[in-house]
């Protein structure tokens, strides 16, 4: 099973999917995006590995108390149940010897050329855990993989993966399965905001996800028009990113333009949401933010 469809069918998100299409408003922007915006190149300095994880642990422990997550040490289970058949019972067993609970700074990090400079994924293995009376699907958390070629951008994608693992360990913290970048996006664009150098880290990220935008449109439009066909997974993929790029670019101009007590409280209702207070759909909701996009509003943005 895919980890999106154990992120929809195992991990309490919404069932029902959506297959994206394409609307005048998106058709709007990603003109603008094509014409007006993209054609500036954009350079991206490298930076050193340790200091990239120090900047992105440094801004998360400016604004944010993370939670331990949970890991269970595959190996020592496999030596411990040996080969052939075993019990529900003596697997949860087997498991309670081998968990135990790290900060999110101590998952490993690894670096690899499999992935651009704007890419990172967390990797978790999904066990049965016992929680009182009842057992349930749970994710032990295994590593992050990141870019091999550390840039400046590395701090704000480790805090994206880093942002993943808040809201996977808290199952039911994002309800509905569109909205599962939302917030790694918006703490990525929020942490290269804080490092400052003139919100010119922040510029390359926007100009990426814009890049991002268009670039899924495109997919969602050829597959309408039957140049190139995606599987459904692919689609409902494709509508996930897109939603949330989205969602997080609105939340991010809100927090942008936001006066400091704004900026306060959005960053702490995103700890409640990692505390289990309330899901991110509750938050988004008391601040109207939708995945449809003010074209005005987003082209004055990216502009500045
Ligand atoms: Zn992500």
């Amino acid at each position: 099973m895919s980890y999106l469809s154990n992120m929809i069918y195992g991990n309490g998100c919404k069932r029902k999917v959506e297959i994206p299409k394409s609307s005048r408003e998106l058709e709007e922007l990603c003109e603008f995006i094509s014409t007006d915006y993209l054609t500036r190149d954009i350079y991206v300095d490298a930076m050193n590995k340790k200091r990239a994880l120090k900047v992105g642990r440094e801004f998360l422990d400016k604004y944010f108390t993370l939670h331990n997550l949970w890991q269970v040490d595959h190996d020592a289970i496999k030596r411990r149940i040996g080969k052939g058949t075993i019990t529900i019972s003596d697997l949860l067993a087997a498991e309670k010897e081998c968990e135990r609970y790290i900060h999110p700074f101590s998952l490993k990090v690894v670096y690899s050329n499999k992935y651009d400079i704007f890419q990172g994924e967390l990797k978790a293995r999904t066990y049965t855990k016992e929680l009182g009376d009842i057992t349930r699907a749970q994710p032990s958390f295994i590593k992050i993989d990141l870019c091999s070629k550390a840039t400046i951008v590395t701090p704000p994608v480790y805090v994206h993966e880093l942002t993943h693992s808040q809201l996977q360990s808290n199952l039911g913290s994002v309800r509905y399965y569109k909205n599962i970048e939302l917030l790694p996006y918006f703490l990525e664009l929020v942490c290269a905001h804080d490092m400052g150098e003139h919100d010119y880290i922040l510029k390359i990220l926007e100009k990426f996800l814009s890049n991002e935008i268009v670039k899924y449109r495109n997919e969602i439009t050829n597959h309408e028009n039957g140049t190139y066909r995606m599987t459904r997974e692919q689609l409902v993929e494709t509508g996930k990113y897109l939603s949330s790029t989205i969602s997080a670019l609105n939340l991010f101009i809100m927090y942008y333009n936001g006066s400091p007590s704004t900026k306060k409280y959005i960053l702490q209702e995103i700890q409640k949401i990692f505390d289990g207070l309330q899901d991110l759909e509750e938050f988004t909701k008391r601040l109207y933010i939708t995945d449809t996009i003010d074209n005005k509003v987003l082209q004055k943005h990216l502009v500045r």
